[in-house]
């Protein structure tokens, strides 16, 4: 569509909705399952909204996020219902509220299940007051310039202005309480033709389509998996678990199993770390019981599901075990020896390693072909991605069992290849270690940090690498320095600053101080002056040191489309947003490259090379993609 046929189409579904804001008998929407954005907007138009208590029931209104504005009534619409407060907290943050949110933000008139919804809706007819507030101190002139004046400087230092759409609809919202509803439409209706043309906002929708593809991810789209063929028996459901290490991703990975309904043995050596597993499982349900995600029912029968345990226990009907033990080669192996004695024939035997080879850990039982990497990122029940890591020998069946296991509970899959760091770390360990060479090389570290932050990063590499633990990425680089040679070399500040006790967050001082153990406005740490090699790199500025750390991620990503560690462009993409928080309005590392160029990107790695060192040697494939006028997404060419 052009600018024209989208402002008509817009228009029509404005058109529609107010014809059922005038319509002359009341209306109720009654709401059962994902009720938003557009859907949202039309039970505004209603006169009164109900909504069942369903765990499917989800009401907001997630346009910002896509890089556009409501535009059918929810700028116009929602602040004359629920304040401006309110309204704001809904439009630019995406919430998406339970029905028990939004009757407290006065969004819908009673909780009532479906069987109920027509008995409460001639109620609420026959007898009921319109469900209206009044809102005389947020949502006047006064009022709303003064919240205007307070939200915008808190947005753009989130934002840092890449994400427009955020401030167009703080506008609208705010300028629509002076204005009447179809004068507030009319600006909507521009800015929504306006936004959704931006490349800002075709990243951001194609993130949502790649959450989808996720979600729905099929065997026969994996083609790094050879020798898949769909049988007619459906694929069998994984319903006991074991978890083996009741550490910080065990405890995690048995929570959330647990809480979608699955039975959990939780496995340790040590008491001491049962007990502590389970009392972060105790907090992580508490604080949903808190949010209202659970009700304190289900989050009891949530923990009850969790069997704890410290000695051997038959896994004969364990349908999948998840190894989550300390990251040690030896011990693994063994823990897979002893697995294999213990589990049934079907079971798959899954590690949760972030770097190991799964290929390796296979060779030490009988059965690698039921060997699989699943690997959560922490913390597991924030981080919705999960790599399901593919070894030389495990088998087609076990991996579509491990695919629909992980979208059972909710996850959103990646299949990577048995490759070092598999994708997601593969990618962002060069970024960090480039971010620990400028800082060697004299570059300051808010200069680093502030750089990447600009470019859209959710935390800058230093503060990253602070809260990943300055020994653990020590210990990963060093990994990554065995495994790629030269192109990876481990920056030697990491370890001796390991040797002087500056493990970041968790020893309080790193790249940063974290006083009182507080994770919020660290200020650069001045010890780490000492650990400055030379003044290479002090007179880079933002710009340069940004360069410097994306095309480094750039470069890599390819590198993982060369060696097929993954089975499209969008697996990278979606994998590094979602793993990393990789400015998702740009769409990815690959989607990025397109953007620039291919050839832009050849020419700034060779031009770093030259000046600095082979690890921005541009891959083979970029090169050849130069030369054959390629991109990484070739079916929308015309629209980057
Ligand atoms: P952790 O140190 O918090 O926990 C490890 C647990 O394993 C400890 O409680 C320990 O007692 C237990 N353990 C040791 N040997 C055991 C055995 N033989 N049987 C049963 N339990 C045993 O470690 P973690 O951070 O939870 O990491 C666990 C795994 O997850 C590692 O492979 C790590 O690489 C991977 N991982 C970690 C993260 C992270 O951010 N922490 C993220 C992704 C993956």
């Amino acid at each position: 569509l052009d600018s024209k046929g989208l402002e008509e189409m817009v228009a029509e579904g404005q058109m529609v909705f107010e014809r059922i804001a005038k319509l002359n008998i009341p209306t109720v929407a009654a709401i059962h399952g994902a009720c938003l954005g557009g859907g949202l907007e039309m039970c505004l138009a209603c006169d009164y909204r109900i909504a069942s208590p369903d765990k499917s029931t989800k009401i907001g209104l997630p346009e910002t996020s896509l890089g556009i504005v409501p535009g059918w009534g929810g700028c116009a619409r929602l602040p004359r219902l629920v304040g401006l407060p309110n309204a704001l907290t809904m439009i630019l943050q995406g919430k998406r509220l339970v029905a028990k949110q939004a009757k407290k933000f006065g969004l819908v008139k009673e909780v009532v299940p479906p069987e109920h919804f027509e008995r409460w809706a001639l109620k609420l007819i026959h007898n009921g007051k319109p469900q209206k507030k009044s809102f005389w101190k947020t949502n006047n002139k006064l009022s709303a310039k003064f919240i205007a004046s307070r939200v915008r400087p808190q947005l753009q230092k989130k934002t840092r202005g890449h994400y427009p759409a955020m401030f167009k609809a703080l506008d609208i919202t705010i300028q629509g309480l002076s204005l009447s509803i179809p004068e507030t439409l009319t600006l909507e209706r521009k800015a929504l033709v306006d936004l959704i043309q931006t490349t800002t906002s075709n990243n951001l929708v194609r993130v949502f389509f790649m959450q989808e593809r996720a979600k729905h991810l099929k065997m026969k789209d994996v083609s790094i998996v050879k020798g898949w063929s769909e049988s007619s028996s459906p694929i069998p459901s994984s319903e006991h678990i074991a978890v083996i290490g009741a550490g910080t991703m065990g405890a995690g990975i048995a929570q959330w199993c647990s809480a979608r309904g699955k039975r959990v043995l939780l496995k340790d050596i040590s008491l001491d770390a049962i007990a502590k597993g389970m009392a972060a499982i105790g907090k992580v349900y508490h604080s949903a019981t808190k949010r209202r995600t659970f009700t304190k029912t289900e989050s009891r029968a949530g923990m009850d599901r969790i069997h704890p345990s410290h000695t051997d226990i038959s896994l004969a009907r364990t349908d999948i075990v998840i190894e989550a033990a300390t990251e040690n080669i030896e011990l693994k192996r063994k823990i897979f020896k002893d697995l294999e004695a213990s589990a049934g024939d079907q079971t798959i035997l899954a590690t949760n390693t972030s770097a190991l080879s799964i290929t390796e850990l296979a060779e030490s039982t009988d059965h690698p072909e039921r060997v699989i990497g699943i690997h959560f990122f922490n913390p597991v029940h924030r981080m919705q991605l999960v790599e399901i890591v593919v070894g030389e020998k495990t088998c087609p069946d076990v991996t579509a069992r491990t695919l629909q296991f992980v979208q059972n509970i909710g996850k959103m899959p990646v299949v990577t290849r048995d490759s070092p760091g598999f994708a997601v770390n593969r990618i962002l360990m060069p970024y960090l270690t480039e971010a620990g060479h400028l800082f060697a090389g004299g570059a300051s570290i808010i200069d680093i940090d502030e750089a990447m932050l600009d470019f859209g990063m959710p935390m800058g590499p230093l503060r990253l690498l602070d809260e990943v633990g300055i020994d653990v990425a020590d210990h990963v680089a060093s990994f990554f320095g065995k495994a790629f040679g030269d192109r990876m070399p481990a920056p030697e500040s990491l370890g001796a600053m390991v040797t002087e006790g500056l493990l970041g967050c968790k020893s309080g001082k790193g790249f940063y101080v974290y006083e009182k153990g507080s994770r919020k406005d660290p200020r650069p740490n001045p010890e780490c002056t000492r650990f400055v090699k030379s003044n290479a790199y002090v007179n880079l500025n933002r710009k340069d040191l940004q360069e410097r750390m994306t095309m480094v991620m750039l470069n890599e990503a390819a590198r993982c489309m060369e060696e097929k560690v993954v089975s499209s462009p969008q697996d990278i993409d979606f994998a590094m947003i979602m793993g990393t928080g990789f400015a998702p309005f740009r769409g990815g590392p690959l989607r990025y490259s397109d953007t620039l160029g291919i050839s832009n990107v050849v020419d700034a790695l060779d031009r770093l090379a030259a000046q600095e060192s082979d690890r921005f040697t541009p891959c083979a494939v970029l090169r050849s993609m130069v030369i054959q006028d390629e991109c990484w997404y070739p079916a929308d060419r015309k629209h980057t």
